[in-house]
Formats: C-alpha cells, structure tokens, sequence
C-alpha cells in the first residue's frame, strides 16, 4: 500500500504528550484486538496490526519520536527508518516477532501460544450498547452481538479429531518445554521455551480436528440479551462475569463488558438525575401567565407558567429527571424559560405595544432584587 502514513499518535489513539506506559498499554489494546485468534474474519486486521506496530516501533523510541515530531514522516525515512513487515508469513508470525513466541513480550504470555502450561483464563470482550434517554431512564433490555473465542464444538476443546488418540509430543518427549543453550560473553546460558510443537501441553493430537484445525477453540458469532439498569449513565459499563472470551486448557472463560453509549436527546442537558430543558415562552405570555407543554421522558406534559415570569427563571418538575443507578432520589427536570420578546411587529401590533408601554409604570417593571446582585447572578451562570 503505498497510501500516506498515519499520523502515529492517531493509530495507537494516544495524546502528543502520552508516557510511555500509556503507548504502551495502548498499543498492546490494539493488538489484542487485531489478533488472528479474535480477528480471522476481518481481512483488514493485518494491514491494521502493521499500521499499529510502525506506530509503537515509532513512539516507542525516544529518539525516533523526537524526530517524528519535529519533521514527521519525513524526517523519519531521511533518517533511515522504514519499517518492513512484509516478510513475516502469517500474521501470526508478525505477532511472534514482536511480542515473542515464548509468552514474553508485552502480553505476558497473554495469547496463551507461551509456555504457561495450566488452565488459562480467556480473555475479556468488550461491546458496545448503544440506547436512548428514555430508554437510559426506564430501564431496557439490548440484544448484543459479538464474535467470542469457544471451545471448538466437534472436538470439545482437545484439538484432536474424535474417536483419535492424543499423543505425547515427540519434540519435546512429553515435557512441554525446550532446553536451549546459548553461547554468550559470560558462558553458556540455558533457556527454556515452550515447545513449539505442543505448545507447551506435552500433548498432541494424532489427527487434529478438522473443525478447528487441531486449535481446540473457534471463533463464533454469538448473540446475548442483556439487562440494562434504569438510570445508568452514558460511558458506564456492565459487567457479565464469565461470559467474555473461553478459557484455555480448562481455565475459566473471561469476561464480558457491555460499554453503554447513551445517545444525547437534544431536547434535554443531562446532569446527573437531573434533566434540564428549555421552552420558549412570547413576552406577553409571561406577563399574563400560561400553560405549555413541555418535553419530559414521558412524553410532552403541561406546565403552568406563572403571570410575571421572567427570563431565565428555572420551573423545577420534582420528580421527572431519572431514577438513580443504585440509591437516592429519583431526579427533578428544570425547565429553564427562555421569554422571547417580539420581533417584527406589524402595525397593529406596534400600536397595541405603544399603547401597553404608555401605560407602564415603575411598579411594573420594577426588579424584585438589586441590579448588583441579578447581574452577579447572571455572571455566575
Ligand atoms: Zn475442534
Ligand atoms: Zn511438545
């Protein structure tokens, strides 16, 4: 792809001035995501994950980053440094040279490919539950869809193709580990690798299942219905223990969390439990008083406007904000009244208007507190 590259705060989503921990961490969140384990249906996951990676290989350098942000992309190639991912086979094979084959890296052995040999838990899946204002005050019910990692269905889990047997590994004689010695300045060393052929099990298939090529998991499309508290707030998340990803070699499956969005209502602010909304009320209406109708979440409700309502005064509606997620009171909705003076009159109007202003004494538009105090109250917002 010979497209502009990406600006490399933008790929890793991370601020100009993040540490390295959170480059880091964000990176590593990425890469979770674009794993062939989770991601073998998207076809683009690859060029992502290589997208991410020319990305942490550049912020994850202080001296490559200094140059990035002073002369960009540019600066970076004049330099010398062109990333090249083109040789690996498989994704998989780009994982394993970034993060290590063996479980070490960033992941901590994470993708379970390293030399933990016990049950392993799965990994945790996050989606997302989009809802409305309505529905974030009564309480709803949303269907979500996701693709989880399962224990293959044909083999139950072992890998092997059924009515075969599992076999100790030849490679490794059983043990799941590989002795490896290594020359170095200060003698030999002796490292230890998880069997690349077992992955660290000691056991094999002798036929792997055909179903999920002898991986014991598969990805599935799964469909969950999931309760939604009334009152909850957008970006708070519900946690559903034991739902998220299965876990390896007979550890529990990971979790799940529904991220929920609640979609502004553009008639109502939302602070809190308490909604706040605005209504239009004429001149002459708030001098003479009135009845509107007024958006609530449960549907328009009338309000009486006292005669001599002023602009910017607040009709508290105890009661119809949102119920709490957990204890309290139940919300109040502030009906904040915007009194719209008149424009273009006609002549009629005009006359009739100079005629009420004729009449108009002090006592009549005389404030009900100081001109100081309503103009630091106004100030204060
Ligand atoms: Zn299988
Ligand atoms: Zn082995």
């Amino acid at each position: 792809m010979a497209t502009r590259p990406r600006d490399p705060y933008e790929v890793l989503g991370v601020p100009r001035d993040a540490d390295e921990n959170t480059i880091k961490k964000a990176f590593r969140k990425l890469a979770r995501e674009l794993h062939p384990d989770v991601n073998r249906h998207d076809p683009d996951a690859e060029e992502k994950f290589k997208e991410a990676a020319e990305a942490y290989e550049i912020l994850n350098d202080a001296e490559r980053r200094a140059t990035y942000d002073r002369y960009g992309h540019d600066g970076l190639r004049s330099g010398g440094f062109s990333p090249n991912f083109e040789g690996f086979g498989s994704i998989s094979d780009l994982f394993d040279a970034f993060f290590g084959g063996a479980g070490g890296g960033i992941f901590g052995g994470g993708f379970g490919g390293g030399a933990a040999t016990g049950p392993t838990q799965g990994r945790d899946i996050a989606v997302h539950a989009d809802i409305t204002l309505a529905e974030a005050a009564a309480g709803t019910s949303v269907e979500l869809s996701f693709e989880a990692i399962e224990t293959c269905e044909v083999c139950h889990g072992n890998g092997a193709k059924p009515g075969t047997p599992i076999v100790t590994c030849e490679r490794c004689g059983g043990v799941g580990v590989l002795q490896q010695v290594t020359r170095s300045p200060f003698g030999q060393v002796m490292r230890q690798t998880a069997c690349d052929v077992c992955g660290g099990e000691g056991k094999i298939p002798s036929e792997p299942c055909e179903h999920c090529e002898g991986r014991g998991r598969e990805v599935r499309r799964r469909t969950l219905r999931v309760d939604v508290p009334e009152g909850i707030a957008d970006g708070q998340r519900i946690r559903l223990s034991g739902r998220g990803h299965a876990g390896e070699r007979g550890g529990p499956a990971g979790d799940l969390y529904v991220m929920v969005r609640v979609h502004e209502d553009e008639r109502f602010v939302r602070d809190g439990e308490d909604l706040h909304t605005m209504i239009d009320v004429s001149a002459p209406l708030a001098a003479l008083g009135t009845t509107v109708q007024v958006p609530s979440l449960a549907g328009e409700i009338p309000v009486d406007i006292p005669a001599g309502t002023q602009p910017g005064e607040v009709i508290q509606l105890r009661g119809r904000g949102l119920p709490p997620l957990q204890r309290g009171r139940t919300g109040d909705l502030h009906v904040h009244v915007n009194v719209v003076i008149p424009r273009r009159l006609s002549r009629q109007q005009r006359e009739l208007m100079e005629r009420l202003a004729d009449t108009l004494t002090d006592g009549n538009v005389r404030a009900e507190e100081g001109m100081l105090s309503r103009l630091k109250r106004a100030l204060a917002g």
